[in-house]
């Protein structure tokens, strides 16, 4: 994403006002090396940042002092921890990984994230490790916490439970395991009508690196932009338009409405 397309987003961020967040993600969103201009921009106009923080990015040389960032700038900071077990995370997210993800959350401990009177929000999202729908939001949240105290002395503020959408590499893994089409039963089978109402789509808009628009990250994960008649940053200046536009959907949606629903702020019923 070019300096170009930032300077855009916060043009349309000063003609939106509507827009409340802007939520920063894509692997390692602080390795963009306009990352700490931009983000201080978006406070500059009074709004919230979210940053979908990958936590060995703070082990980086130059990026150690990323904590200290985000707290000058009241960053909330979504970290994934798919489980409070070194094994089971280092399987899905490789070797080592959890140490350097304890690590990284006491750091942000340490500068007052996670603490419940400090304004400095840290967020932990769980996916499940396998074909199956995530176990209750509320009855995990306490598990970690208990868990991560315990072992770690860590504190956070909310665990988000998110559904592993059968897309991209995941649907590649699924199809090699033979267990796609299970799978996709399984989420169709837990159809839940009370999660349309708040699906993210309905709320948010995701932008490309080339400024095409998304409805979410997962349609643009899929290359499927919006449908309405403005598919580019470029082409939008009011981005209530999107509001009454049509959604792109597919099979893949019935990942958002499974079971307790789905979205990047966790489960949603
Ligand atoms: S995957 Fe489908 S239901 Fe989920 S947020 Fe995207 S468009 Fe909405």
């Amino acid at each position: 994403m070019g300096s170009e397309l930032l300077e855009r987003v916060l043009w349309l961020l000063k003609r939106n006002p509507q827009v409340k967040t802007v939520d920063l993600t894509g692997g390692a969103p602080e390795l963009h090396p306009e990352f700490r201009d931009f983000v201080e921009s978006v406070r500059s106009l009074g709004r919230h940042v979210m940053d979908r923080c990958n936590l060995t990015i703070l082990f980086e040389p130059g990026f150690d002092d990323l904590p200290e960032f985000f707290a000058a700038h009241q960053v909330e900071v979504i970290a994934s921890l798919p489980c409070y077990t070194a094994e089971n995370v280092d399987q899905q997210r490789g070797r080592r990984v959890f140490d350097r993800s304890v690590r990284a959350l006491q750091r942000l401990n340490a500068v007052g994230y996670g603490q419940s009177d400090s304004g400095l929000d840290l967020q932990l999202v769980y996916n499940p490790v396998g074909a199956f729908l995530p176990h209750a939001q509320a009855e995990l949240e306490s598990k970690y916490r208990e868990e991560l105290y315990r072992l770690f002395g860590i504190q956070f503020n909310q665990l988000f439970t998110i559904t592993n959408m059968p897309i991209t590499r995941y649907a590649d893994a699924l199809r090699r395991h033979g267990e796609y089409d299970a799978y996709l039963q399984t989420l169709v089978d837990s159809f839940n009508p009370a999660t349309l109402s708040e699906l993210m789509c309905r709320s948010l808009v995701s932008v490309g690196y080339d400024g095409t628009l998304f409805d979410c990250d997962f349609n643009q994960a899929l290359k499927l932009p919006v449908p309405s008649l403005h598919r580019s940053i470029y082409e939008i200046e009011d981005l209530g338009k999107l509001s009454s536009a049509a959604i792109q959907t597919g099979d893949h949606c019935f990942g958002c409405t499974a079971g307790s629903g789905s979205s990047c702020g966790g489960s949603i019923t």
